[in-house]
């Protein structure tokens, strides 16, 4: 799961979705309380072991993205995909990396007394010029910066905004001290805005600041950074229909592959890819009309970065014909979910509304284990650009999550078998729903169960 972009939750009340498609297209059903007949063609299948082996084996060496390591996993989930005769493709896409080689400003020509980083996509370029403090760049606030370093202060608007309102008045570099006293890792620039701009702390800011009332200060921006190109990769495997009994509708079921820098990501998310492979190796074994495309993403960590590379990659009819997605990310961390009921398990989707993965999930989760499975509104892993594109799309997740979370202590030791078998259940039966043959297009599904109710949850997740 990604960590950066958290957007306020709002609260959002129970939302009942009685009215939604799938209600009703769903005619009434058995009401039973324990597994059914036809849950249980997926459910027996399911074996927690190789779920754990997949773990042990993902989980030996980190797979941050454009990494060996990275590749390492590639190569592993293409194997187990093939090696079920699945049709499976390795989709690469390019991942850009910073490489700084220096960068250093100083003041009537000595060096600040810290070490000040670049904005990300800056230039690379040497300035020397005076410098103009212009406030917190508003425009109203600057006045002529012809051939002028414009220092500026965080905060108010963006950095881009910023940026952009110091060129528009003729400035050659931008020079912007924080609004707090943490450090001086920030700030962006977009294409085109091709001056230096460099980020330095609060307490350098200030003292320029002081200095600027009284003399004139000349600058230096030298900024010295190349951009490095890498290719992170996602894995997409399908399982293909019974040719005589095809919907044309396709069931999309996703992971990522890739942790966090040196981080081994048992839980995050390998947890999730030996969920995806488990349940492609249970589905291959059953008769299905529905197709079922199995992912495993690279560069979730790096904000969804594979996962918006294939979802723009795919064709306007595939969108149409793809039904669901259900996204699989930290689902067996022992340590996650504090006394929540379920293990703390929840439906996340984009928007806080229920769709027809949150009612399948749900429905699956009272059928099969009489769980409650709560829905609430969180981003942050790779349902939300097939989110974007329309469909319905929900992350299964323990929540809150545990301790270790993005941690080098995220390890195979802290794995619940019993959490990742709850999601193997609960995903695969749902899926199963769409995709069994006596359920045609969701439509006259007369075996199907019925909506149950679930609750909204404003549950942070971290
Ligand atoms: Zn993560």
């Amino acid at each position: 799961m990604y960590r950066k972009s958290i957007s306020a939750i709002l609260a959002i009340g129970l939302v009942l979705s009685s009215g939604s498609a799938y209600a009703q297209q769903v005619k009434s059903a058995p009401n039973g309380h324990s597994a059914i007949a036809f849950d249980n063609k997926v459910l027996n299948k399911i074996n927690v072991d190789n779920m754990y082996n997949t773990i042990a084996y993902l989980s030996e060496q980190p797979r941050e993205a454009g990494t060996e390591g990275e590749v390492r996993a590639v190569k592993y989930i293409e194997s187990q995909f093939k090696s079920l005769g699945l049709e499976t493709t390795i989709q690469p896409f390019p991942i850009y990396d910073t490489r700084v080689n220096h960068v250093i400003v100083q003041i009537n020509g000595n060096n600040v007394a810290e070490s000040p980083k670049p904005f990300s996509g800056s230039v690379s370029k040497k300035v020397t010029a005076p410098l103009v403090y212009i406030g917190t760049g508003l425009p109203e606030e600057i006045g002529d910066l012809t051939g002028k370093i414009a220092l500026i202060e965080r905060g108010g608007i963006t950095f881009i905004e910023k940026v952009q309102n110091a060129l528009e008045k003729g400035a050659v570099g931008v020079l912007m001290y924080n609004n707090s006293s943490a450090g001086n890792s920030f700030g962006q620039v977009q294409d085109g805005q091709n001056i230096p701009a460099v980020a330095i702390t609060r307490a350098t800011g200030l003292q320029l600041v002081e200095q600027l009332k009284t003399t004139e200060v000349e600058a230096t921006l030298d900024v010295d950074i190349e951009k490095i190109e890498k290719t992170s990769y996602n894995v997409i495997a399908s399982l293909k229909p019974n040719k005589n009994k095809d919907t044309g509708q396709i069931v999309t079921v996703g992971s990522h592959h890739d942790s966090v820098p040196g981080g081994p990501g048992a839980n995050d998310d390998a947890s999730g890819v030996s969920a995806v492979l488990e349940l492609a190796r249970v589905l291959s074994k059953t008769p299905i009309d529905t197709e079922i495309r199995f992912m495993t993403f690279g560069s979730e960590e790096r904000g969804m970065v594979g996962s918006s590379y294939y979802a723009a990659s795919l064709s306007k009819d595939e969108v149409s014909r793809i039904q669901a997605h259900f996204q699989m990310d930290m689902i067996g961390g022992r340590d996650a979910g504090e006394d929540n009921p379920a293990g703390g398990l929840i439906m996340y989707t984009i928007d806080g509304k229920k769709n027809l993965v949150t009612d399948l999930g749900a429905a699956a989760g009272a059928r099969i284990r009489s769980e409650t499975i709560p829905y609430g509104q969180l981003g942050r892993s790779d349902h939300q650009p097939f989110h974007e594109l329309g469909i319905p799309a929900a992350l299964f997740i323990h929540s809150p999550v545990e301790p270790w979370y993005h941690k080098p202590t995220d390890t195979l030791d802290k794995i619940s078998k019993e959490k990742l078998q709850q999601v193997a259940e609960i995903v695969g039966a749902s899926v199963y729903q769409i995709a069994r043959p006596d359920t045609p297009a969701l439509v006259n599904a007369t075996v199907a169960q019925e909506l149950v109710d679930y609750p909204f949850e404003n549950r942070p997740v971290d």
